[in-house]
């Protein structure tokens, strides 16, 4: 069954437009800019993208480059935009 690709990160829901998982759910091992997790490898199990977001926002829930921190840019906003089924 086909389904819609994701764009979003599972981890920290940041999402740029980059397809990450196609429609066939396939992971396409994007390396996310924000929480740096690759697609495929931490958010391939529900409970794996639950620790890697834990762990991302313990340490801070900062861009793995802070130079390439959007100017005003809301964690709260982007977490927002996590998959529901990633939640
Ligand atoms: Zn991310």
């Amino acid at each position: 069954m086909e389904g819609k690709t994701e764009t979003a990160c599972r981890i920290c829901g940041y999402d740029d437009g980059t397809v990450l998982y196609d429609k066939y759910g396939c992971a396409l091992f994007v390396i996310c800019p924000c929480c740096h997790s690759e697609a495929g490898v931490e958010g391939c199990r529900l409970s794996g993208a639950r620790e890697a977001r834990k762990l991302w926002l313990a340490s801070g829930g900062k861009w793995h480059s802070p130079e390439c921190t959007p100017t005003g840019w809301d964690l709260d906003k982007q977490l927002a935009n996590i998959p529901a089924a990633w939640r």
